[in-house]
């Protein structure tokens, strides 16, 4: 008999799961447009141009930008894309797109779908809805939006519309940064230009360019989203303004590489696939310590990339979980006393041949050149420890650091046992005494070798070495890596620079051993800012005000680090952010501290008056009528003293939680009316983040003594034990 093409369910579904299968590799980047398809869809003298162009940070012609636009356009709707968007990074902390047609009439009522050069290169996105911390009320009303042809243009599928974005950056007219990209790529040449000179200096003749690498490491909660939805504070605010700890939380330590679930386990499927489609490079996938909290990683990427694709990542993982019916939660604390989520940053500097200059090597010039870049990263970290912490600050961070689960808001540096015993060599000028197999070759003395297995672990530390790389464990999960990157590499800029300075004005010849006289210096200087303990402990508080570390705990005073005039002059030396620049953005995170909490104020608000305080009510109802009734079928001796006890106890909290909200209110009513913005976040920190808290501790008695069925909202044991 003849075969028929029909193919029966069973079959199909095997096709369908086949085709899942098809190794990574087939479809990696298919929908961005990268190299591989640079190459295809341009001749080969355009290409040429623009690779030229890309590496070295240049601009592209008219006619140039006209015939890549072209091949964009052609790319792209291959790919079914029907619009194209400038897609930028502004300072409200997640990704912006304005979207237009391809379409351009031609006459006779009919379209040509059109793509120019000029709407590659420059775009005009309503500016006025941005914050700019007040640069665009002083000079120029309007923001245009730039290409950044070092990240490639990607598709952004949503629902079935397909859109072509491209990376820009966002700057006013009168060329003034107003997003977060602009600085990063302008701390990304100064960094290299710092580097170049000092790696000349050291003796290196071939190095042209030096680049930032980042691995973010990505954690997140997921809950059901039926769930979520039933949450006001979560929908609006990220963080649940009110719950109690589940009676299990994380105590038996059984989540922390426990085997995925496969709700969780599909998701992550379907999230990598997505990305793997837009070229990054997810690697790692793991649980992490908290129920329902997991991370993701991707192999490290140059620093320009590596923030893109972060925010990417965030979006992706948003949009997959409603898929899945779930919600990803990327709020540095959702849940109180749960581990909240972070997102670890790993930087290194590598030279244009791939060269890790955190790496220690096998020569004595290897050798030296990561001592210096190693000291130097140590160096940027004590002057400006200030600064750091200040990229880190934001009101949901701040529930966070200093937690039990996150470094402080102190910022030392952690090297291990061995690396402390080679510096304090060096400060000595003593040789190690070591086996030859374990000698680091300086040319000069030899002190005993890093292997990188031999770099032990601290994972207190905010800013620790982890035997390449550095890994700066303060950022939060939801933040937009490229604030605290652009400040790594500016001060490690400023470093390698003052360091070189030294470095020329010894009178020696040898310039190992002129390098190894600085680095002497360099490790006494350095030394209150190294710590090796545990970062969690009351002790080291103490010890590091004794070292005169600084320690903001509140956003509204970190901050404070951005407009001094240390902050003020290294920025605008760098040419990383104008003194003008940088003061708007004090006052873009301060007001957003504001608003932040603000939200949560009117969400505590409601929340109480429309779901606890009434279900509390209905409760009591429910009690003193049984009360009655037993009164009435029994008398009044029958009635327990342990019902009497209960009603009291939820009156009691009725009250509390009643009068303490209105006093918020009235707090923050009279905070509102301070003008300077400052003060404002300030009094708010001081006075009504503790009230907030206080008024918590009721709702979460009030949960435990309130019948479940009444209860109004999700409780944290239903929505972490996902299943
Ligand atoms: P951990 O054990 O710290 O959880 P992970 O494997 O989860 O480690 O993440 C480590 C991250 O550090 C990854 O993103 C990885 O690519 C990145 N990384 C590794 N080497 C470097 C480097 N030289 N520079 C920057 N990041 C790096
Ligand atoms: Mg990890």
């Amino acid at each position: 008999m003849k075969k028929t093409k029909q193919t029966t369910a069973a079959e199909r579904q095997y096709l369908i799961e086949k085709e899942k299968f098809v190794p990574v590799s087939q479809y990696f980047g298919e929908d961005t447009f990268n190299r591989k398809a640079m190459k295809e869809k341009l001749s080969r003298e355009t290409f040429k141009k623009l690779m030229e162009a890309i590496d070295e940070g240049k601009t592209i012609d008219a006619k140039t930008a006209d015939i890549v636009a072209e091949a964009m356009k052609k790319w792209a709707l291959e790919k079914g894309a029907t619009h194209f968007a400038h897609w930028f990074q502004p300072m409200t902390g997640i990704t912006a797109e304005k979207h237009d047609a391809f379409i351009e009439p031609c006459g006779d009522g009919q379209v040509m779908e059109k793509f120019s050069g000029k709407q590659l290169v420059q775009g005009e996105p309503d500016a006025s809805s941005f914050p700019s911390g007040g640069i665009r009320a002083t000079f120029e009303a309007r923001g245009y939006t730039a290409w950044d042809m070092s990240s490639p243009a990607f598709i952004k599928r949503n629902g079935i519309s397909t859109t072509l974005c491209i990376p820009t950056v966002f700057i006013s007219y009168t060329g003034q940064a107003l997003d977060k990209k602009t600085p990063l790529l302008r701390s990304i040449r100064a960094l290299s230009k710092s580097a170049v000179n000092m790696l000349k200096l050291l003796g290196a003749k071939k190095v042209r360019k030096v680049q930032s690498n980042l691995g973010p490491e990505q954690e997140y909660f997921l809950i059901d989203m039926d769930y979520f939805f039933k949450r006001p504070d979560l929908v609006l605010g990220g963080r649940t303004v009110v719950g109690a700890p589940p009676p299990k939380g994380q105590e038996l330590e059984d989540q922390y590489f426990g085997s995925i679930k496969e709700r969780i386990s599909s998701y992550m499927h379907d999230v990598e696939e997505e990305l793997f489609k837009l070229g990054i490079p997810a690697k790692t996938r793991h649980n992490e310590v908290a129920p329902s909290q997991f991370e993701i990683a991707p192999v490290y990427e140059e620093a320009n990339i590596a923030v893109d694709h972060n925010q990417m990542v965030m979006d992706t993982m948003k949009s997959v979980a409603k898929k899945h019916r779930l919600a990803a939660l990327l709020h540095e604390k959702p849940f109180a006393g749960i581990n909240g989520s972070g997102k670890h940053l790993n930087w290194s500097v590598a030279d244009n041949n791939g060269n890790n200059l955190l790496n220690p090597g096998k020569t004595p010039h290897d050798n030296i050149q990561f001592l210096v870049f190693l000291i130097a990263t140590v160096r940027a970290v004590y002057k400006h420890a200030d600064i750091l912490r200040a990229a880190v600050a934001s009101y949901a961070n701040d529930h966070r650091l200093g937690a039990n689960e996150a470094p402080p808001a102190i910022i030392s540096v952690f090297l291990g046992d061995q690396l402390m015993q080679i510096l304090e060599n060096i400060q000595k000028g003593t040789i190690a005494k070591a086996t030859n197999a374990e000698i680091i070759d300086l040319g000069i003395s030899s002190l005993p070798t890093l292997s990188k297995d031999n770099t032990d672990r601290n994972r207190t530390s905010p800013f620790a070495f982890t035997g390449n790389k550095f890994e700066f464990r303060a950022v939060g999960s939801s933040q937009n890596i490229a604030s605290p990157a652009l400040v790594i590499n500016t001060i490690v800029a400023e470093s390698l620079d003052d360091l070189a300075e030294k470095i020329k004005a010894k009178e020696t010849k040898n310039i190992n051993q002129a390098v190894l006289e600085v680095l002497r210096d360099e490790i006494t200087y350095i030394k209150p800012v190294l710590f090796n303990g545990d970062n969690y402990s009351k002790e080291w508080e103490k010890e590091a005000e004794r070292r005169g570390l600084p320690n903001e705990k509140t956003t509204p005073t970190a901050l404070n680090a951005l407009i001094t005039k240390k902050a003020l002059n290294l920025f605008e030396k760098y040419e990383v952010l104008s003194n003008l620049e940088l003061k708007s953005r004090h006052l873009i995170h301060i007001e957003r501290y504001i608003k932040d909490l603000e939200i949560e104020v009117k969400c505590l608000n409601n929340i109480c008056m429309n779901q606890i305080l009434p279900a509390a009510v209905d409760y009591q109802n429910k009690l003193a009528t049984a009360i009655n009734c037993t009164k009435d079928a029994l008398g009044s001796a029958a009635v327990m003293s342990s019902e009497i006890e209960l009603l009291k106890k939820i009156l009691d909290l009725i009250n509390s939680i009643y009068s303490l909200n209105k006093e918020i209110q009235r707090k923050v009513e009279s905070v509102t009316s301070l003008h300077d913005e400052q003060k404002k976040a300030e009094a708010l920190s001081a006075k009504v983040k503790p009230m907030m808290d206080e008024l918590r501790k009721y709702v979460d008695a009030l949960e435990i003594l309130v019948d479940d069925e009444i209860w109004p909202l999700p409780k944290f044991w239903e929505m972490l034990f996902i299943s």
